[in-house]
């Protein structure tokens, strides 16, 4: 894949490539897009493509409206469900004021804070998310409706399931895209699927994710189904995680890794692991950003509750896989698939930092099953839970000085800002469940 600007040219010349989609995310984490002629794109490198940010979420006000868009030529993909004639091809971008500072509202920019100040520490990190998804059918109106596309289950093989189909064109689109897939698999949930990719550098795994969910949804839309990301969409089975596994290099080493103590962590990992910890409380409101992110991290379904680590069970909000040497990392299981990628990662690198930075020193693993322990129990060992809704978790981020140092004033105040109209809309609607308990009652 090309990763300069004059690479870039020669590919778009070279694959027919007509129009080029310009795109980054708002604070939501949603893509904004929009296309520019090919012709255009050698100007957008000097002079970036001037935009309206007054009506993206979390962005300006509309007096100082005028935004820059400089596409990162290392992001050029063509898309490769779209013709071979004319092609389209995608570019991300960083966002600027017209003034040439670089857009503090701009979660690509909010992660970059974070890799910098990881380098002033001679620490890169990386990344590989565990992203899960369900595909449902479209009504007759082309509508996503939540109707099952299977019965199967976890590594089911079921022949005839049409499902496998589209999980198998998303497959080859994403290594079109320049994934390399380690593995993809039918969830636990009926018509749920998990795809992982290769990890990377967190930045372009961030710009992954966001194409991951991108290529996905676009895939099975041409199939005729529905993919989504919603952490929970279905009452009683397990819902839809982003399992995310982290490591620090330093000098091309592992830096969570030390053959010489018992468990091979190094005390980098374990200092690291301690700052995920002391924070993760506050910073839940990023890393499970929806109303619906809460109904997922219940007791019963593979979901994190409470805030422990450990390197053998799967209960705990921190997992330590087993391989070690270059592959040693350790696992959060809390975010899902629905936050803004580079937001929760600058959030878990932050905390990770604090904790080297501070030399916290984590709590005991706790190599039980959490749930299995009583409440005193828990209380006794000092066992914290995650916050219980999105309400409870914006009123812990918006309490944290921690978090407004990660994603900044701009960020902080717009996030919390929707976030609570979210929570109060929400709160004032009247669900299926309080019909279904009360009205033949009262
Ligand atoms: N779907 C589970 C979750 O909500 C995770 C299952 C797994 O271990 O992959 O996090
Ligand atoms: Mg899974
Ligand atoms: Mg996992």
């Amino acid at each position: 894949f090309p990763t300069t600007k004059e690479e870039v040219l020669q590919a778009v010349a070279e694959n027919d490539v007509k129009f080029i989609r310009t795109q980054f995310t708002d604070t939501m984490g949603m893509i904004k897009s929009w296309a520019i002629p090919a012709e255009d794109l050698e100007g957008a490198f000097e002079n970036g493509v001037m935009f309206d940010g007054s009506s993206i979420e979390g962005f300006t006000r509309i007096e100082e409206s005028d935004m820059i868009l400089m596409p990162d030529p290392s992001t050029f993909r063509i898309l490769p469900w779209r013709p071979k004639e004319g092609a389209v091809a995608r570019i991300i971008g960083d966002v600027y004021r017209p003034n040439g500072k670089p857009f503090e509202g701009d979660p690509r920019y909010v992660l970059k804070q974070a890799i910098a100040k990881a380098a002033e520490m001679g620490y890169t990190m990386n990344t590989g998310p565990e992203l899960e998804f369900f595909l449902f059918k479209l009504d007759e109106n082309g509508q996503p409706t939540t109707e099952l596309t299977d019965m199967g289950g976890y590594f089911d093989f079921a022949p005839l399931d049409k499902a496998q189909d589209v999980r198998r064109a998303i497959d080859f689109a994403l290594e079109d895209m320049g994934f390399k897939l380690e593995a993809s698999h039918h969830e636990v949930a009926p018509s749920q699927h998990e795809i992982n990719f290769r990890f990377g550098d967190v930045l372009s795994t961030c710009d992954n994710i966001v194409t991951f969910k991108y290529v996905v949804k676009s895939i099975a839309a041409h199939m005729g189904y529905y993919a989504t990301f919603m952490p929970k969409p279905l009452y009683g089975v397990n819902g839809s995680g982003m399992h995310s596994n982290q490591s620090l290099m330093m000098d091309g080493k592992n830096a969570f890794y030390d053959a010489s103590t018992p468990d091979q962590l190094s005390t980098t990992a374990k200092q690291y692991i301690a700052g995920i910890l002391a924070h993760i409380r506050e910073f839940a409101a990023i890393t499970n950003s929806t109303v619906n992110s809460y109904k997922r991290l219940v007791p019963g379904y593979e979901a994190p509750i409470y805030c422990t680590w450990s390197a053998s069970n799967r209960s705990s909000l921190i997992r330590i896989p087993a391989s070690r040497g270059i592959g040693t990392r350790i696992e959060l299981r809390c975010p899902d698939p629905a936050c803004n990628p580079y937001l929760a990662f600058a959030a878990m690198l932050n905390a990770g930092l604090d904790g080297i930075k501070n030399e916290m020193e984590p709590p005991a693993s706790t190599d039980v099953n959490i749930f299995k322990l009583t409440e005193e129990d828990r209380a006794a060992r000092g066992i914290e839970s995650l916050p219980g809704n999105l309400k409870e978790a914006i009123d812990l981020m918006e309490a944290s000085e921690f978090v407004k140092g990660v994603v900044g004033d701009h960020v902080f105040e717009n996030y919390i800002e929707a976030k609570k109209a979210q929570w109060d809309d929400y709160k004032a609607q009247v669900h299926q469940w309080e019909i279904d308990t009360y009205l033949s009652i009262l």
